[in-house]
């Protein structure tokens, strides 16, 4: 049974120009002790996908849909009151975007970080420990409780952060972009942090990220999001040296390399309108394939591509969304 089994998830928000289709059936799996790393374009729904796992979505949602099962156990529907107490922070915690800078700036470290826990009936002393002894996993002195956060660094910052959100030891850890607001040292640092961290507490992790390097540095598997949709998900080794979907393809010859002199190349256009996306494959009006193949066309704009198998099953899938497998190698 995987940690966390996500199925056709989906979550639209109401804006004045119509729904708007953050999430439009996601599905996945997570095994324990894995990383996953969720990557994509802005707007393309990575974050979106941390705030349904956690359900922290904002107040105009409209429909939340499908089903996400932690540990066998249904969590998407199940009671706020419930989830509340016995699922965020405990079984799944979070590092969202940005959250060091969230620190209140006038309350100590410690206070900050108990205060879930007091609100849930933990006594304070027991919470002190607990916010120390997470506070030394993450390598900071137990006396950081003490503290300000104007007399933290950022590294320190994104430290205390982590520390929260490992407080209760959950199993799965979800990380939005927890290392772009950090200078290059602060970032191999909190990466080597992150690795002994999954290790000693047998974490897993869902990391949101658009730092394809990052991604494959920590991740077993990587899922590829455009538009709303996971279009591409594999081994981390599949989908950086074998990349199958044209757009995880135009991703991977967009990003800069040490090790080539190879010429960048780009997108064109821009990632559409979530209120209005394209019919058929969200992709194809940015698509080369689709631009310069007319067998795709009346294909490609009008059906959408289901989930197809890149090679046969040999340890983790490799599927991605793109009807240019449909010939080659048949369905999931
Ligand atoms: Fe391109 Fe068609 Fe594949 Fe979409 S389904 S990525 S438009 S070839």
């Amino acid at each position: 049974m995987p940690l966390l089994d996500v199925r056709n998830l989906k979550l639209y928000y109401g804006t004045t120009k119509g729904v708007l289709k953050a999430l439009d059936g996601v599905s996945f799996e997570l095994e324990e002790g894995e990383t996953l790393a969720v990557v994509g374009e802005t707007g393309s729904g990575k974050s979106t996908l941390a705030k349904a796992i956690t359900r922290v979505w904002e107040r105009n949602v409209v429909l939340v849909d499908g089903e996400i099962y932690l540990e066998g156990e249904e969590v998407l529907h199940m009671p706020e009151e419930r989830f509340r107490k016995e699922i965020r922070w405990r079984k799944i915690g979070m590092v969202p975007q940005a959250s060091m800078n969230a620190l209140n700036p006038v309350i100590t470290i410690g206070e900050q970080m108990i205060e879930p826990f007091v609100l849930q009936g933990v006594p304070k002393s027991e919470a002190l420990r607990l916010a120390q002894d997470a506070l030394e996993s993450v390598g900071l002195p137990r006396d950081t409780i003490h503290r300000y956060p104007h007399q933290l660094s950022g590294g320190m910052k994104q430290r205390v952060v982590i520390a929260m959100a490992i407080m209760a030891r959950p199993k799965l850890l979800i990380l939005d972009e927890p290392t772009s607001a950090l200078d290059v040292m602060t970032q191999a640092n909190i990466m080597n942090l992150l690795k002994g961290l999954k290790a000693r507490l047998k974490l897993s992790y869902i990391l949101i990220t658009h730092d394809l390097a990052l991604a494959s540095e920590l991740a077993d598997s990587i899922a590829v999001m455009y538009a709303g949709k996971l279009v591409e998900i594999g081994s981390a080794d599949d989908v950086y040296t074998a990349p199958a979907h044209p757009y995880t393809q135009g991703l991977m010859s967009s990003m800069p390399t040490l090790r080539t002199d190879k010429q960048l190349s780009y997108i064109p256009g821009e990632v559409p309108s979530l209120i209005e996306p394209p019919r058929g494959c969200r992709f194809h009006p940015r698509c080369p394939y689709y631009s310069s193949d007319k067998s795709l066309k009346g294909l490609c704009d009008d059906k959408e591509p289901p989930a197809f198998e890149i090679k046969p099953w040999s340890g983790r899938r490799h599927l991605a969304a793109c009807w240019l497998y449909q010939f080659k190698l048949g369905t999931s």
